[in-house]
């Protein structure tokens, strides 16, 4: 077993075991647990300070997910309906999601494929190689973003088998990872491992972080591998309430990824999750951000705002208004502070 296997199998899955730890009513703890699963590696736990801080909210189960809301769904990007097999999600033209692996690390509490914890699909190899033919009929497909669950929860030898055969397709120019094991489990990011990677570039990873603290040595140290191995990094980071719904605490984010070769790459607004109402934002709150990067910070930290619209619709990207007026040709602006400025157009 590797030592990341080990760490997995430390990790806390068990509700009595949680509940000691903090106070909680066993009880309570269980029928959440058997709702939606959890578990937390023993790194991601050594990084809670307080009960109830930004990176316990993430990790520890909360009754009120037990809550619907009528806004709320399982299934709110309506992935379902496209997947044409099992393990794909094909909504754009040139690229399509590959879910690979079906179990994660840490079972994020705002999950947008929280369904998928309650009854987990099974990725088999059979999945797998039904997703590898789909992509090799569609020729349309020249960008292949393999997430999960998180794919590297697969062993290497797995993961290699879907790159290598992705890589043999003549029409797929571009193969991305998502994964959140550098927040979560930064020992997975094993020299082995990013040996493997390197030799199926052009390879991109998209990395998964949410709150300052995680970005700690162990996490940089993983990231810089994986960056010392050629692969250009981006982020995504969900916007989330009691989490980082604070500019100044969003801004430090975004400042400590890019110090970690990290290029931020989406906020994400809350997807319409069932369970996961009290961590919703008004969109407001998403662009209050942004208004506090833009400006404020290297324009490399500031990353795209998106909704992902429900049913489907795909992402869009949201942005402060700059333009105050239009008058005729001339329009007149305010920039980062304030401050107006008019602009002649054409
Ligand atoms: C997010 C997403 C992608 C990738 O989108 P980019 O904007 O290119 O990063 C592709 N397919 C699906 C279904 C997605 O949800
Ligand atoms: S790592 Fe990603 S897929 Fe896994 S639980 Fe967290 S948000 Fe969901």
């Amino acid at each position: 077993m590797e030592k990341w296997q080990m760490s997995l199998w430390k990790s806390v899955c068990d509700v009595d075991e949680l509940a000691d730890r903090f106070q909680l009513s066993a009880e309570r703890l269980r029928a959440v647990a058997a709702a939606f699963q959890f578990r937390i590696t023993p790194y991601y736990l050594s990084l809670i300070q307080n009960k109830g801080d930004a990176i316990y909210r993430q990790c520890v189960p909360d009754e009120r997910e037990l809550e619907g809301h009528e806004d709320l769904m399982d299934d709110p990007l309506g992935e379902e309906r496209h997947a044409p097999v099992p393990c794909i999600v094909h909504r754009y033209p040139d690229r399509c999601l590959f879910l690979a692996s079906n179990q994660c690390a840490m079972y994020c509490r705002f999950c947008t494929r929280k369904r998928k914890f309650r009854t987990p699909m099974c990725v088999d190899r059979k999945h797998i190689d039904e997703g590898i033919e789909y992509v090799r009929a569609h020729s349309e497909i020249r960008d292949v973003l393999i997430s999960g669950g998180d794919p590297f929860l697969l062993e290497d030898d797995r993961i290699e088998y879907v790159l290598r055969a992705l890589r043999a397709i003549r029409h797929v120019e571009i193969l991305r990872i998502g994964t959140r094991t550098p927040c979560v489990l930064p020992e997975r990011i094993t020299g082995k491992l990013v040996a493997m990677l390197k030799k199926y570039h052009p390879l991109y990873v998209n990395v998964h972080f949410n709150h300052p603290d995680e970005v700690t040595p162990q996490s940089a140290k993983a990231l810089g591998r994986l960056a010392d191995a050629g692969i250009p990094l981006g982020s995504q980071t969900v916007l989330l309430k009691g989490v980082n719904d604070d500019p100044a605490v969003m801004r430090l984010l975004m400042q400590k990824l890019l110090a970690a070769r990290v290029r931020p790459y989406y906020i994400f607004q809350t997807d319409l999750v069932y369970g996961t109402e009290h961590f919703r934002t008004p969109v407001s709150k998403g662009l209050e951000v942004m208004d506090a990067l833009r400006g404020w910070t290297s324009g490399l930290a500031v990353p795209q705002y998106v909704i992902d619209l429900p049913h489907g619709g795909g992402k869009i990207p949201l942005l402060p208004e700059y333009k105050c007026k239009a008058d005729g040709s001339k329009l007149t602006f305010r920039n980062y502070c304030g401050e107006t400025y008019e602009y002649p157009d054409m």
